[in-house]
């Protein structure tokens, strides 16, 4: 069985630790476009050249980029039994290319799951992460830019998929294992089942 996810929420939500967990329940691949971002800067590698200052100022790379990395990615083997997005598609645009992607070769996503948690608590969780992680995209101002870009273009497109009566809205507080049993209940109730249950 092919399972097709997007996990979407704010910065500080969780989604980058949930979307391994579902992932990696499922036997599907997460496809990050901020990890694929973060590893070509790590890299030094000319992808990495022309994002960096973009990803550390929290803006977003232009749409024709991201999207050709995520059909790129898409299209390989791995994700033939399907997959799970994370941080693609953050706009309306992004929307649009992915849809036309998925449905030259007869695809669609399966469910979309919304991390919903207030935004004082996601803004502590990104403080944590900084001295943890030190990413250098978590200053200040760029945790402030994400977050509005967020509320601006991203947020929006989650109406988008509400319509075709694709999104799970999860409750984002709690203990990991009480988010990611939500998660799959979710998940279980359109049907999607995985692969370990
Ligand atoms: P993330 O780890 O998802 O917060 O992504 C880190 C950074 O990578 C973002 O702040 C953007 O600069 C860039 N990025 C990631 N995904 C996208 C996307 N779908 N469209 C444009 N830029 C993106």
């Amino acid at each position: 069985m092919t399972t097709r996810l997007l996990i979407v929420g704010p910065q500080g939500s969780g989604k980058g630790t949930q979307g391994v967990r579902i992932a990696e329940a499922f036997g599907i691949p997460v496809v990050s476009t901020g990890d694929i971002f973060r590893a070509n800067i790590a890299g030094g590698t000319e992808l990495g050249k022309k994002v960096q200052a973009i990803t550390d100022n929290g803006d977003l790379v232009p749409d024709e980029v991201t999207s050709e990395i995520v059909r790129d990615r898409l299209a390989q083997d791995d994700a033939a039994g399907g997959f799970l997005l994370d941080g693609y598609p953050r706009n309306r645009a992004q929307v649009a290319h992915l849809d036309e992607f998925l449905a030259g070769r007869g695809e669609a996503l399966d469910a979309v799951i919304l991390l919903d948690v207030p935004r004082e608590e996601s803004i502590s969780r990104i403080v944590q992460r900084a001295s943890e992680q030190g990413r250098t995209d978590d200053t200040e101002e760029a945790v402030a830019r994400r977050l509005a870009i967020y509320e601006s273009e991203t947020a929006p497109i989650v109406d988008t998929y509400a319509e075709r009566g694709i999104v799970d809205r999860i409750d984002g507080v709690g203990s990991l294992d009480e988010i990611t049993a939500r998660v799959f209940a979710a998940l279980e109730a359109r049907g999607l089942v995985r692969a370990a249950a």
